[in-house]
């Protein structure tokens, strides 16, 4: 029994904060990071052009939602001109042919296709920076979802800084590879914004449910409904809950690992942040799984669904470790504390 909080010091809260707020500002790239990223796609993109008629590459995931480390791997997504979807598409011959043209280009090594997954990609590692990459095609979901977790991380600050260290945790405990079997990082972000929604009173609200009207509005893409309230410097006026959460970032920090640990039922519940109401893993017909977790748009999709057994109990660990690690005020902390990550 971990009777720890009761024990918790103001002195030893102010650290745990000074800590979730180092993650962020350590992590985060600067502007000139950002403007690197950018140039890299600038440039593959008037390559590409040469080589396919028509290409045009977006930047998704992390370098874009608000969350991504200085090395962050570039997510990119190429479309073509005057073509919506990648509906009758050779996407595999299109992925061999973009890997083909990328092997001339001077300034990139390490480049593979990838044509065996469920969605077949170009890896790629850019020489100068030590940046990977992968282009896919015709993601259009990850380019809503990617806006989407923006949206959530320019709601409030507290919101970056907790993701950050749900992510510099993940890789410190070694829980946040997803090629080898782990949660993406991706996953990691909706369980940070899930308990920021049913926090009490809540951090962040549920966007996909903010509209005016009765019902929800239709923005179709890949058939499902990827519409979320964008107005943000609205959102005062249509969220009554707003400003009135005030816990510093370290409470819900230690909150979060509470949360994952002793309070979140995970047999009977989904991480599911498009709605307010609870989910049951049984809705989903997903009863056969330990740790479900919603992706916003394609509810078909269970972030949790490739875990093994094994993998779930390590995740598991790891929180209940960090529970302990965090919750436990230290008598003496070593002189550079808190500006090393070494504490986790
Ligand atoms: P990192 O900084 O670790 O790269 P990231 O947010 O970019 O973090 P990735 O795992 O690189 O995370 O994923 C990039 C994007 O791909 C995500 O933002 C999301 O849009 C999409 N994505 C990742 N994993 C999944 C998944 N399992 N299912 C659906 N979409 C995913
Ligand atoms: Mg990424």
């Amino acid at each position: 029994e971990m009777k720890d909080l009761p024990t918790m010091t103001p002195k030893f809260l102010k650290i745990v904060d000074q800590v979730c707020e180092q993650c962020h500002k350590d992590f985060a790239p600067d502007e000139v990071e950002e403007q690197v990223r950018e140039h890299i796609l600038q440039d593959l993109e008037t390559f590409i052009r040469r080589h396919i008629e028509g290409a045009h590459l977006k930047l998704f995931g992390s370098s874009k939602n608000g969350f991504g480390f200085k090395q962050s791997d570039l997510d990119i997504c190429m479309v073509l001109e005057g073509q919506d979807t990648a509906m009758g598409l050779d996407c595999i011959g299109i992925i061999l042919s973009l890997a083909r043209a990328l092997g001339k280009h001077s300034g990139l090594k390490n480049i593979i296709p990838i044509i065996t997954a469920k969605v077949p990609i170009v890896k790629f590692c850019h020489v100068k920076t030590g940046l990977e990459g992968d282009i896919s095609l015709y993601n259009r979901l990850g380019l809503h979802n990617t806006e989407l977790l923006a949206s959530y991380a320019s709601i409030d600050p507290r919101v970056r800084q907790l993701c950050y260290t749900m992510k510099v945790f993940t890789k410190v405990c070694d829980i946040g590879d997803a090629s080898r079997g782990s949660l993406s990082s991706y996953a990691y972000t909706l369980m940070v914004l899930f308990y920021l929604q049913q926090r009490e009173p809540p951090v962040i609200p549920v966007l996909q449910e903010i509209y005016d009207g009765q019902t929800k509005p239709e923005v179709l893409v890949e058939g499902w409904n990827v519409y979320f309230f964008k107005d943000l410097k609205d959102l005062p006026r249509r969220w009554p809950s707003y400003g009135q959460n005030r816990e510093s970032v370290g409470e819900l920090w230690l909150g979060l690992l509470r949360f994952y640990t002793e309070q979140f039922d995970f047999k009977e519940r989904v991480i599911c942040v498009r709605q307010k109401d609870t989910l049951s893993p049984f809705q989903k017909q997903w009863t056969s799984k330990y740790i479900t977790i919603e992706d916003p748009f394609d509810l078909h999709h269970n972030l949790g669904g490739g875990l093994s057994r094994r993998m779930i109990n390590f995740i598991m660990k790891a929180f209940i470790n960090g529970r302990r690690v965090f919750g436990t005020p230290a008598k003496a902390f070593p002189p550079e504390y808190p500006d090393k990550m070494e504490y986790f």
